[in-house]
């Protein structure tokens, strides 16, 4: 199948990529001339393990291309996916001028029947302002052409995208049940046919509710964490290893063991967003989401943990200390630093006085580009970017470890306490077993693991 994707970011990326491998033939669209020429020039604008392999492969093929032209995008698919951005307005509601840009975008070109396919995660409704949007546009060029507006909300996790995208949980799609509604469904179930073919995974529903599905998704997930987080911060007070609990509790199936992991707290672009964004449209609706607020509201106190054991260690005057950070990136196997928790970590230490070194496998480039954003340049000034995480640790007063990231999960140990001052890690991940610490002689602050022995 001829398939457009407006915006070439994570998802529009991935989606188009894999939709290639499929065998459709796949044009990406985007209004970043630099993301463009990158792309075309064999590069990738992002870190996702598998990514590259495939948007070579599929380049090569001649069933993937990228570019800025909007007429060509808009005349070559009967599918037109929008996955560009919907970043947080003032209020916490979702930013959807780029999603009715690309609207008006289509309206402006298009003379004939199209699906257009919200991949973004938009709030309830915004299939009906989509299709406005690009009536009017069609309506001032005096073109009679029909279409329909059909939301396929994206579940892919960045660090597993690829995977994800090729071996989906489930598929939403929501269509409307006008004729037009018809044909968005049929061209809709020959595009995902290759994912159905062991067993039928894709759930069809209403527009609106496949709309609300993506928002009450991450709503859950983000529910589970902050939920954890809330009893391991009451377990470090009362002597409870939370770690003990998440398997005692996981292993009801009514539960299950997914997301229960109690840590420094969630970050990147979407639990953040999504959560704010349920909330601003229970708002405009006369209704409080409670559970949410909370959930957001533990989630910002849960970033200060880590800093906060620091100073209770250490005091609040930390001029004259230096700490190592292992982990940058909101998560592992991704270099995004969307709202990480290493930012709120190094802006407590760096404003406390300390110097910093820190370590990512992947994410130092984009670490450097996110702090000059958030710190002074005095702050910028006391962090070292070293070059491996052994390299961090040098001369440093002890280790805060803020990503899961494989490759810090057995450290030598002997190493780490050769290099620092004091063999002292906070571990914002709770990656070790406070017991082998203790065994190796080693001060160990994890989240929710102070058992009283
Ligand atoms: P992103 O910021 O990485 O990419 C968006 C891209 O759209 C950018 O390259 C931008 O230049 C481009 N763009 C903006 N306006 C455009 C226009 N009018 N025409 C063409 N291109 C345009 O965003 P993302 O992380 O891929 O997220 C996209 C959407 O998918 C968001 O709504 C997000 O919430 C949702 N989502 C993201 C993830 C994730 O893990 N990142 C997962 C599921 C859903």
């Amino acid at each position: 199948m001829k398939i457009t994707i407006i915006g070439t970011g994570y998802v529009g990326l991935v989606t188009g990529a894999c939709l290639a491998e499929l065998g459709n033939d796949v044009f990406c669209l985007d209004l970043d001339e630099k993301k463009i020429a990158l792309l075309n020039n064999g590069g990738i604008p992002i870190h996702e393990p598998g990514l590259e392999e495939v948007v070579a492969r599929n380049r090569a093929a001649g069933r993937l291309r990228f570019s800025t032209d909007v007429g060509a995008a808009v005349a070559h698919g009967k599918l037109q996916f929008i996955a560009v951005g919907t970043p947080p307005d003032e209020d916490g509601s979702a930013d959807l001028q780029y999603v009715l840009a690309a609207a008006r975008n289509i309206g402006k070109h298009m003379t004939e029947f199209k699906v257009i396919v919200d991949k973004s995660t938009v709030p309830v409704g915004t299939a009906e302002r989509v299709r406005a949007a690009l009536q009017a546009e069609l309506d001032e060029r005096g073109v009679a052409a029909t279409f329909s507006v059909a939301s396929n909300p994206e579940f892919l996790k960045e660090g597993a995208a690829v995977e994800d995208f090729m071996r989906p949980d489930r598929i939403v799609i929501g269509c409307d049940s006008t004729p037009e509604g018809e044909r968005a469904r049929e061209l809709m179930k020959t595009l995902y046919a290759p994912f159905n073919r062991n067993h039928e995974r894709t759930y069809w529903m209403d527009v609106r509710s496949a709309e609300f599905t993506k928002y009450a998704a991450n709503a859950m997930l983000a529910t589970r964490i902050s939920f954890m987080n809330e009893l391991a911060n009451l377990a470090d007070k009362v002597g409870v290893d939370i770690e003990a609990v998440r398997h005692g509790i996981g292993s009801d199936p009514r539960i299950g063991h997914s997301f229960l992991y109690a840590g420094c707290g969630y970050g990147g672009s979407c639990f953040p967003k999504d959560v704010q964004a349920l909330e601003r449209t229970a708002r405009g609706h006369g209704q409080e989401l409670l559970i949410l607020r909370a959930v957001e509201a533990v989630n910002d106190r849960q970033k200060l943990v880590l800093g906060g054991k620091v100073t209770a260690r250490y005091g609040e005057d930390l001029a004259g200390r230096h700490f190592a950070v292992w982990g940058l990136a909101f998560k592992p196997n991704t270099d995004d630093m969307r709202e990480a928790s290493a930012r709120v970590l190094l802006a407590e230490l760096l404003q406390r006085g300390a110097s910093v070194a820190v370590y990512d496998p992947v994410a130092m480039a984009e670490a450097r580009r996110v702090l000059a954003l958030d710190l002074a340049p005095a702050l910028l000034a006391r962090i070292r970017f070293a070059a491996s995480p052994m390299d961090a640790l040098n001369g440093a007063d002890a280790l805060a470890i803020v990503t899961e990231w494989k490759a810090f999960r057995s450290p030598d140990f002997e190493q780490i306490k050769a290099r620092l001052k004091e063999p002292v890690i906070f571990d914002g991940r709770n990656l070790f077993e406070p017991a082998d610490m203790a065994e190796a002689g080693i001060e160990y602050h994890g989240i929710g693991r102070s058992v009283l022995t």
